[in-house]
């Protein structure tokens, strides 16, 4: 194979490694750099490229789940990452984790083996500015992206970057109970865009009461208590007073529950995830309780008592950017387009969904030297559904996210019939991995 000129990646993580990969298996040459062993994040603490900096798993493997899905995608697409998973996995039920050392191990052989790929370890301050040899650079720098990286980012971006993510719950429209929870928008005589779930004062008291004792996530020693007025989490509110959530997030005025015709005591409202409302997300619900809390103490909500959660709420130190407003779907920033973002600072979450953030860039990046057309995922897809998240959200609402099937557009039989819910992440799959198959075959040939 002849080797191209060329790509620079910045951050040897998952999705730097990935892209790199990708893009030399196309005979791109690539230049990776990462600060380790000189310098590292406050999470990072081995010399090893794509260290895996908490738990040691890539979640379900099962294909009839959203991130066992893009699992499956991403082992069509020869993804390195997913390859090195399967040489290192270790014993861990359905879900899908490995010997970390071993894991960070291979993939740094795999990197510094490549003909193709020269790694260098050094910190980079600036995005470069794109040159002969080096035409396109992907930056791959992660969630704690080092400071004078994010600030030259910043020069780009502007106000579109940001080093918090700040997540509330997202459930499914299935599992709400319609003949509690209404429809009904603030102030507003019609249909109404939110759903809300009342509460009366008992109620809310005893919601405050079991919020004020739930366990929360510690934060770690670098994320300093700091949050935006905006979204803080809502344990934090409560903090402040106990109306201070009734005069917040669950403010009950302008939203008459049509059983009584009056306000209630305090509401939560949910708004539409997608068009289809086969989700929704709890507004101004962002939070650190732990994930067993959430489920215990949202499930104590009027009408949510069955809630089926697609994600649940966390707030993080995490830099990344406002997809919608400077990306575009080939990942390339829009005001400067020899820059692709990959990983997670696109604004996905996750280490798979960080990974297949680099894995299109490292497609795109090639494509772009080759003169070749982009060509993006079919929205069924797990990738396309991530790469929809990134540029199509409307942006004043735009948060990091992690893989899940309110992503995706809704599905029906071929007649236009609903689909059961235990068969439809299945079929979801099937369609998915079909839809990608085809769209491999034009990337091959186009
Ligand atoms: C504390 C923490 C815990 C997390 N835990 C999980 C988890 O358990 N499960 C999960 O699915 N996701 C988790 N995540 C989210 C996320 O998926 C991972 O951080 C993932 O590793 C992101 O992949 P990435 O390739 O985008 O960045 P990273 O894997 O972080 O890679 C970025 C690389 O860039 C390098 N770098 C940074 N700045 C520079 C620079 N200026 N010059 C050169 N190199 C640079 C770093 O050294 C690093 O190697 C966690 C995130 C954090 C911050």
């Amino acid at each position: 194979m002849t080797i191209q000129p060329g790509i620079t990646i910045i951050g040897g993580g998952l999705a730097g490694c990935e892209a790199a990969w990708q893009a030399a298996s196309r005979g791109i040459s690539v230049t990776l750099f990462d600060m380790k062993p000189h310098s590292f994040s406050p999470a990072h603490s081995t010399p090893d490229l794509a260290e895996l900096v908490c738990s040691n798993s890539f979640r379900s493997d099962d294909c009839s789940s959203a991130v066992g899905l893009l699992k499956e995608e991403m082992r069509t697409l020869h993804s390195l990452i997913m390859s090195a998973a399967a040489e290192t996995k270790v014993p861990a039920g359905k879900a899908l984790a490995v010997d970390r050392h071993r894991f960070a191990r291979f993939i740094t052989e795999k990197m510094e083996s490549h003909p193709a790929i020269t790694v260098s370890r050094r910190e980079i301050t600036e995005i470069p500015a794109a040159s002969v040899d080096h035409p396109l650079t992907i930056l791959a720098t992660g969630p704690l992206t080092s400071d004078p990286m994010a600030k030259s980012l910043q020069h780009i971006t502007g106000e579109h970057l940001a080093f918090y993510d700040a997540i509330a719950p997202i459930v499914s429209a299935d599992s709400l109970d319609r003949d509690i929870i209404y429809q009904a928008s603030r102030y507003d005589d019609g249909p109404g865009d939110y759903l809300n779930c009342p509460l009366g004062e008992t109620e809310y008291k005893n919601f405050i009461k079991e919020l004020a004792a739930a366990d929360k996530v510690p934060l770690k020693s670098f994320e300093k208590q700091k949050y935006f007025e905006g979204c803080l989490p809502i344990e934090v509110m409560l903090e402040r007073g106990e109306d201070t959530l009734r005069f917040g997030p669950m403010k009950p005025v302008g939203l008459p529950d049509p059983r009584t015709g009056r306000d209630p005591y305090a509401v939560i409202q949910l708004r539409k995830e997608n068009i289809a409302a086969s989700h929704y997300n709890m507004v101004g619900f962002q939070t650190k309780l732990t994930y067993s809390e959430q489920k215990r103490i949202f499930r104590m909500i009027p009408g949510m008592e069955q809630a089926e959660f697609e994600r649940l709420g966390s707030i993080h130190r995490n830099t990344f950017v406002c997809g919608p407003e400077v990306l575009l779907a080939s990942l390339q920033l829009k005001k400067r387009q020899d820059i692709l973002l990959a990983g997670q600072i696109t604004g996905v979450e996750g280490y798979v969904e960080s990974t297949a953030m680099g894995l299109l860039a490292g497609i795109n990046g090639a494509r772009l030297l080759q003169d070749k057309k982009i060509i993006i995922p079919p929205e069924i897809t797990a990738f396309g559904a991530l790469v929809r998240h990134l540029t199509e959200t409307e942006p004043k609402r735009f948060q990091p996210s992690n893989i899940n099937f309110g992503l995706f557009p809704p599905i029906k039989t071929k007649e236009g019939k609903k689909i059961p819910k235990r068969m439809r992440g299945t079929i979801r799959a099937e369609r998915a991995l079909e839809a990608l198959q085809s769209w491999k075959r034009d990337l091959d040939e186009k």
